[in-house]
């Protein structure tokens, strides 16, 4: 098994260095991987004068899984479009073909204060967003801002092939067969003939699952149902842009930003995995971070990549212990908790692995 470890920038290193910690504690319990390190984002525009320097390219490609950390700092920010850490990040998913992004919004009991929602609406929550990643309006032609009569015009195109759609809602099918077989596939088939096309066939694909069962709904009522009652959900697919806006809207059901990890997969389960907050560059260089959601990324790693359902459990289940005793970064403290630094984090998670 071999590992792209890519740290970026900000809380990057430090979160990344926790996780590195947890592949280490189970090398030393007889586990085989390899990990090399390699520049990416700011951090590669510093080392090689591009956010994704074709070492680390090479190094993804090369590898089976890739764990990154976060990109992007307030120094970057005044660099051309092209050189900008974020460019990085959305360069390496395509290069990579990394079409389907897996969120999962998961609810510790013990965090349901944190969450803005009535504790009785989240607590338990457990939803899988199933995004597609590499197509949609994002990346659809043309595109542009051009003037016609006389006044300025923009325009994106929003396109999907059947066969975007077909791969992306196999990898949600084949998810909602793992976890509590209910698959709610979300577009806007109302008004959209890509939705409608999406909603087609997504059907076509359900004929193969007859287990599952699938329901759709409108991407504007989801949004709705999201904050009314979350737990009706089991697994989401939708597309890019309905899936970027959903899938915040989910995290933030589950209170903390530093708790959330997420994988994007291509069509042989290669993945990266990162957590889904950015860089944090109010707390970076501080021991402040919470570690959580990247630990909880390299358990994703293992659940899907090198379908290792136990070894993720494991880890999984070391997080949980954790909550459970107590500890706490500040983003999560509350009163009567212990608080504790990034790294004191992930020494407790090692710990905690048994
Ligand atoms: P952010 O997620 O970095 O931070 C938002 C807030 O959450 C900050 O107050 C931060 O301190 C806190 N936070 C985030 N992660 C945390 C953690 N693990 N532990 C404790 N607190 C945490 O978002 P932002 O401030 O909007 O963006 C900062 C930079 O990150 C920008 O350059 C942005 O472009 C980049 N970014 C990168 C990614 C990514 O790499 N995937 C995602 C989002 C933003």
């Amino acid at each position: 098994m071999k590992i792209a470890v890519l740290p970026g920038d900000g809380i990057g290193p430090e979160i990344v260095a926790q996780a590195v910690k947890v592949l280490d504690a189970l090398q030393r319990d007889g586990l085989k991987v390899e990990m090399e390190q390699a520049p990416i984002g700011g951090a590669g525009y510093d080392a090689a004068g591009d956010p994704l320097p074709q070492m680390t390219l090479d190094l993804a490609r090369a590898a089976d899984a890739v764990l990154l950390g976060a990109v992007g700092g307030p120094q970057y920010d005044g660099l051309e479009r092209s050189l900008r850490p974020e460019r990085g990040l959305l360069r390496i998913r395509k290069e990579l073909n990394l079409f389907a992004n897996l969120r999962p919004a998961l609810l510790y009991p013990e965090l349901a204060s944190a969450s803005t929602l009535k504790p009785e609406v989240v607590a338990g929550l457990d939803i899988m967003i199933v995004r597609e990643l590499t197509g949609d309006i994002y990346f659809g032609q043309p595109r542009g801002i051009e003037t016609r009569g006389g006044e300025r015009v923009g325009f994106n195109t929003m396109v999907y092939s059947e066969s975007e759609i077909r791969r992306v809602a196999r990898v949600a099918f084949d998810i909602a067969m793992k976890r509590g077989r209910k698959l709610c596939s979300v577009e806007k088939a109302n008004v959209l003939e890509c939705s409608e096309l999406w909603k087609e066939v997504v059907i076509e694909v359900g004929r193969d699952y007859p287990e599952v069962e699938l329901s759709h709904m409108y991407v504007d009522n989801a949004a709705m149902q999201l904050v009314r009652n979350p737990k009706q959900f089991d697994v989401i697919v939708t597309g890019n842009i309905f899936g970027d806006i959903l899938s915040d809207e989910a995290s933030m059901l589950s209170g903390s930003i530093g708790m959330l990890p997420s994988a994007s997969l291509d069509l042989q389960n290669k993945g990266m995995y990162e957590p889904i907050h950015g860089s944090a560059p109010d707390i970076a260089g501080r021991d402040l971070a919470n570690p959580l959601a990247t630990i909880l990324s390299v358990g994703m790693m293992f659940r899907y990549t090198f379908a290792d359902g136990a070894l993720a459990d494991r880890i999984d289940g070391a997080v949980r212990k954790v909550i459970a005793q107590g500890l706490r970064t500040g983003d999560i403290w509350t009163e009567g908790c212990q608080r504790v630094s990034c790294s004191a984090m992930g020494d407790a998670v090692v710990a905690a692995l048994g």
